[in-house]
């Protein structure tokens, strides 16, 4: 029986967000994370993006040292195979893709002005597939984007010609987030179907309908025979009103009536670190977790209307869905209200060393320490505010690491 799998698109669609971004040091913590909680694939950035060829060399050699295992990480380009050549020039280790181009006649005449035709788009997207499998790529996904304004005879027509070249998936592009539950169920199922390769389905929230299409799109691949790709985004972080939130994801596809009887999520995935993988990204993006914000928002588990607080007492069942020990949260948590000594861009050697003590973190000779602190330093001035507990473990854990997630060198 074919199954769900996520790929989260939080160091691809979310960083590109505008108004938003990430440091290099933060994003290779999200991919930790995503690890942690049993996600399948990060799509982990832009392999053509010069400020981006450390951090992705970085993190691919922390899936050599088996720190990001068994996670995919996975490259976003366009699907011309300059963007392809380009990628393999950058970061040569790269081990799986996808190439993403317009399908649809709004983008094919509105982006390429009479520059290109269906046939033409076909043909450029195929190139780029013998590229990537020439230059060694293992996975390559294909993105339809405006696929669901695209018709849908030459969407099948795009994804058997993807097939034929040897693409593993094929993303069905909601891009603007025209679909609804049903109809992204009709198209992924046809898809499924007629194209017999395991579909991705890319949601955004214009409409307010991300989680529920991805979970429908899903279904109706399934159905259709194929596997089933989600792509989600922490928070639903993602362009103009968002993706599909990765926790209220999760929570749908074990949840949500019938789903799990009939639809299987693959892989061991720990809803359990929700709340900090949550709370993460909010604090990187520097951006809050709404009040209401499904699983993970402040209200999520509050009652205060007579009826529903007397029912949640008697028994959680009549009013909460899940419990909130399942999402990881319920631990009190410590505020330090007094004296706070902080590592920061102009910390000194006896400060870090009390707050590294803090964390049970200890160096070997003032030699090691010094050399911590000064990588501390550099995550700072790029971060713009406090490390977290994890990333001040992770800079002591893999010095050689967070130095190459610190270089930036753009006029070489
Ligand atoms: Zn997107």
């Amino acid at each position: 029986m074919p199954k769900i799998y996520l790929i989260d698109v939080t160091n691809r669609d979310g960083v590109q967000t505008a108004k938003l971004g990430l440091s290099k040091l933060e994003k290779t913590m999200i991919n930790v994370f995503l690890n942690e909680m049993g996600v399948f694939q990060s799509e982990f950035g832009f392999p053509t993006t010069r400020h981006e060829i450390y951090y992705l060399r970085a993190n691919l050699e922390l899936a050599e040292m088996g720190v990001l295992k068994p996670i995919r990480l996975g490259g976003w380009i366009r699907a011309i195979q300059e963007d392809v050549e380009t990628t393999f020039r950058n970061v040569p280790e790269i081990k799986h893709l996808n190439l993403s181009i317009s399908t649809s006649d709004q983008m094919i005449n509105g982006k390429f002005q009479g520059r290109k035709t269906r046939d033409d788009v076909i043909e450029e997207m195929t190139g780029a597939v013998d590229a990537a499998r020439s230059c060694g790529a293992e996975t390559v996904g294909v993105n339809a984007e405006d696929a669901s304004r695209t018709d849908i005879s030459y969407l099948t027509e795009f994804g058997l010609a993807a097939k034929e070249h040897g693409a593993d998936r094929l993303r069905y592009c909601d891009t603007l987030g025209y679909d609804n539950p049903f109809t992204i169920y009709d198209s992924a199922r046809i898809l499924a179907e007629k194209v017999g390769l395991p579909i991705e389905l890319h949601c955004h929230n214009d409409l307010g309908m991300a989680v529920a299409n991805s979970i429908s799109g899903a279904m109706g691949a399934i159905d259709g025979g194929q596997d089933a790709y989600i792509n989600t985004t922490i928070n639903g972080i993602g362009e103009r009103a968002g993706n599909a939130d990765l926790i209220a994801i999760l929570l749908a596809a074990r949840k949500s009536k019938d789903v799990e009887k009939r639809y299987d999520l693959g892989g061991s995935l720990k809803l359990k670190l929700a709340s900090k993988i949550s709370k993460f990204a909010s604090y990187a993006f520097d951006v809050p977790i709404p009040i209401n914000q499904p699983g993970v928002g402040a209200n999520a588990f509050a009652h205060a209307s007579g009826i529903h607080a007397d029912g949640v007492l008697k028994d959680p069942g009549n009013y909460e869905l899940y419990s909130y020990e399942e999402l990881g949260r319920g631990d009190p948590i410590k505020v330090e209200t007094g004296r706070e000594i902080i590592a920061g861009q102009y910390s000194g050697i006896s400060g870090f060393g009390h707050v590294m003590g803090k964390l049970e973190v200890t160096f070997k000779t003032r030699e090691e320490a010094n050399e911590i602190l000064e990588l501390v330093r550099y995550a700072n001035v790029e971060a713009h505010k406090p490390l977290v507990e994890d990333e001040l473990k992770f800079i002591a854990k893999y010095p050689q690491i967070a130095k190459k997630l610190l270089t930036m060198t753009p006029l070489e």
